[in-house]
C-alpha cells in the first residue's frame, strides 16, 4: 500500500515546496523506504518545452526523454532516484487527454465536467506515479487560493476517503513573516492560508514555516492551535546555507515524530553520508573558480542542474567551486580575457539561438590557446567543434545551420531522419516544428579506449546520458578534424558524436549530450567530477 505525502503552499510562491518536498523524501528514502515523488502543475501548457527559461527556469530532461519542471532535478538529485514522464503533470496534459478521450467516444455520451472527469484524471494520474512504492511524495505547484489550483485541492481531498486517513498526510508550507518596524514576527498570513485550504476540505497535518528569525515557543504553540495542528508539527525551516541541509534542519527540528505518528512506522534515516557531504558544502578544504560562460545569465535558475552538478562534485572532492558568471554578449564587445580574465577553468553550457554565439567562440578560443582546462556541454561542444574548424583547419564560415543555414562548412547540421528512443523515425529539416524535433532523454554511447571521457566513465562499455538538441555534429569533417588533433572519443551506437576532446590540451572536452541531468548529491557525474578534478590539478 502506498502511502501519499501532498505538500501545498500558502502565502506566496517560492517559499521552497520544491526542496521542502524532497527534503521529506530523503528522510524517509534514508530511512530505507522506497519513496517517489510527483510534481503537479496547474498550467495549462502541456509541459515547460517551449516556455522562455527566464520565464520558468530550466527545463528539466528526464531519461524518458519528458520535458519536465526543474523541481523534477531537485527530486533527482535529492533522492538519488531516476524519475520520469509520469513525475510531472499539468492542467494542460490533463484536459489533453481528458479531451482526447472524449474524441474517441470514451465517455459514452456523458457531459465532461470537472467534477468528475477532471478530477478523476487527476488522482489517476497520481496512483499511477504512486504505483509500487511505500511512499509518494506529491507537491502542488502555486499557493492555495489559486484558482486553477482548485481541481488538483479537490483530488488530494477526494484521495484521503479513497485511500483512508492513515495513509494520507498534507503538510503545508508557509511564510512567517517578520515585520522589522513591529519588531516582530507575523502569523495571520499563515493562518489566512490554512483557512482557506481548509475551507476547500483539506486539513494540514503538519506546518513548515518559512522564516529569517528563530520561531518561539509560543508562536509555534500559536500556530499549532489556530491552524489545527499538533503542537510537535509546526516545524520551522529557517534559511539554509545549502539546500542539502534542510533534510538535517528539518530533523533536528523533530519532524521525525509526527511523520512516524502519522503513519504508524518507524522512521529513522540514516543521514551519515549526507552530513559528510553537507560539511563539505558548508565548510570544505579548498576552492577553486569556473568561468560560466552563458546568456540567461539575469535567471540563473535557467542552469539549475549545472550549478548543482557543480556543487555535487565540489561536495564529493571536498572543494568549494566559485561561479564567476560570464556574459557571453559582453566578451564580444570586450573580449575574452577581459571578461573572463583568471580562472581555473572555463565552462559553456547549453543553449539556443543566435545571440552571444560568438562570444562563447572567443571564449572557447581563449580556454584552448591559454590550455585552460575547458568543458562544453551540448551548444558548448558545438561551438568547441567550430572554433576548431575556424581557427585550426582554416575553414573560416565554418558554422552551425542553427546560425547560418547557407554556410559552406557545416560542421554542425540537422539529420534528416532520426530514429527516436521509442524507436520511431523522424524527419527533421530546418523548417520543423520546435517542439518534436529534438533528441530527448537518454541514449546509448561508447566511448573510445584511451580518452579523458573513458578515463571519467570507468570500465563499462555503453554509458547513458541525457539529450535535448536539435542539430549534431557533422561526420563529414570526421578526419581532418582527427588529422589536425582532435579527438572523437565518444559515438553513440548509430554514429552520432557525441563528445569530442583535444590530443595537446591539458584537458579541453566537449560533450553532446547534457550530463548535469543525471548528477545527485551522493553519486555526481562523472565527467563533471573529472572537470573539477582537472581544473584542481592543472592549477
Ligand atoms: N541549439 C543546439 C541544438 O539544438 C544546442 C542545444 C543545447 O545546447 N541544448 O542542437
Amino acid at each position: 500500500m502506498t502511502r501519499y505525502i501532498f505538500v501545498t503552499g500558502g502565502v506566496l510562491s517560492s517559499l521552497g515546496k520544491g526542496i521542502t518536498s524532497a527534503s521529506i523524501a530523503t528522510i524517509l528514502k534514508q530511512s530505507g523506504l522506497n519513496v517517489s515523488m510527483l510534481k503537479i502543475d496547474p498550467y495549462l501548457n502541456v509541459d515547460p518545452g517551449t516556455m522562455s527559461p527566464l520565464e520558468h527556469g530550466e527545463v528539466f530532461v528526464t531519461a524518458d526523454g519528458a520535458e519536465t519542471d526543474l523541481d523534477i532535478g531537485h527530486y533527482e538529485r535529492f533522492i538519488d532516484a531516476t524519475l520520469g514522464a509520469k513525475n510531472n503533470f499539468t492542467t494542460g496534459q490533463v484536459y489533453q487527454s481528458v479531451l482526447r478521450r472524449e474524441r474517441k467516444g470514451g465517455y459514452l455520451g456523458q457531459t465532461i465536467q470537472v467534477i468528475p472527469h477532471i478530477v478523476d484524471e487527476i488522482k489517476d494520474r497520481i496512483k499511477k506515479a504512486g504505483k509500487e512504492h511505500d511512499f509518494l511524495i506529491v507537491e502542488l505547484g502555486g499557493t492555495v487560493g489559486d484558482i486553477e489550483g482548485l481541481p488538483f485541492m479537490e483530488a488530494i481531498r477526494e484521495l484521503k476517503h479513497e485511500l483512508d486517513d492513515d495513509n494520507t498526510m498534507n503538510i503545508h508550507v508557509t511564510l512567517i513573516p517578520y515585520l522589522a518596524a513591529a519588531g516582530e514576527l507575523k502569523t495571520k498570513p499563515a493562518q489566512h492560508g490554512v483557512q482557506e485550504l481548509r475551507r476547500i476540505g483539506i486539513t494540514p497535518h503538519m506546518l513548515v514555516c518559512r522564516t529569517e528569525r528563530p520561531l518561539p515557543k509560543d508562536l509555534k504553540r500559536k500556530l499549532a492551535m489556530f491552524c489545527d495542528v499538533n503542537a510537535n508539527a509546526v516545524i520551522e525551516a529557517s534559511d539554509a546555507a545549502s539546500i542539502y541541509q534542510v533534510p538535517l534542519n528539518f530533523i533536528k527540528e523533530g519532524i521525525l515524530s509526527p511523520l512516524s505518528n502519522h503513519f504508524n512506522i518507524k522512521i529513522k534515516p540514516n543521514m551519515q553520508k549526507w552530513e559528510t557531504l553537507v560539511k563539505h558544502i558548508v565548510l570544505p578544504q579548498d576552492e577553486l573558480t569556473i568561468a560560466f560562460v552563458g546568456k540567461y545569465l539575469d535567471l540563473k535558475e535557467s542552469y539549475k542542474s549545472l550549478t548543482e552538478a557543480l556543487v555535487h562534485a565540489g561536495a564529493n572532492l571536498n572543494t568549494k567551486i566559485n561561479i564567476t558568471w560570464c556574459d557571453s554578449e559582453r566578451i564580444e564587445v570586450l573580449g575574452a580575457y577581459e571578461v573572463i580574465g583568471a580562472c581555473d577553468a572555463v565552462l559553456v553550457a547549453g543553449g539556443f539561438g543566435n545571440r552571444g554565439i560568438e562570444g562563447k567562440l572567443k571564449a572557447i578560443q581563449y580556454a584552448r590557446e591559454n590550455e585552460i582546462v575547458y568543458l562544453g556541454i551540448c551548444l558548448g561542444m558545438q561551438l568547441a567543434v567550430i572554433e576548431y574548424a575556424r581557427n585550426v583547419l582554416g575553414l573560416e564560415d565554418s558554422n552551425s545551420i542553427e546560425f547560418n543555414e547557407n554556410t559552406t562548412n557545416p560542421l554542425i547540421y540537422l539529420i534528416d531522419e532520426f530514429i527516436d528512443q521509442s524507436g520511431d523515425t523522424q524527419l527533421r529539416t530546418h523548417k520543423s516544428p520546435m517542439g518534436g524535433t529534438m533528441r530527448l532523454g537518454e541514449y546509448p554511447f561508447i566511448p573510445k579506449e584511451g580518452t579523458k571521457i573513458k578515463k571519467a566513465y570507468g570500465n563499462n562499455e555503453t554509458y547513458f546520458e541525457r539529450h535535448r538538441h536539435r542539430y549534431e555534429m557533422n561526420p563529414f569533417y570526421k578526419t581532418d578534424l582527427e588529422n589536425a588533433g582532435m579527438i572523437i572519443s565518444g559515438a553513440s551506437s548509430y554514429g552520432l558524436i557525441e563528445t569530442v576532446e583535444l590530443k595537446d590540451h591539458p584537458w579541453f572536452v566537449g560533450v553532446q549530450f547534457h550530463p548535469e541531468f543525471t548528477s545527485h548529491l551522493e553519486s555526481p557525474n562523472p565527467i563533471i567530477l573529472e572537470f573539477i578534478k582537472a581544473a584542481s590539478n592543472n592549477r
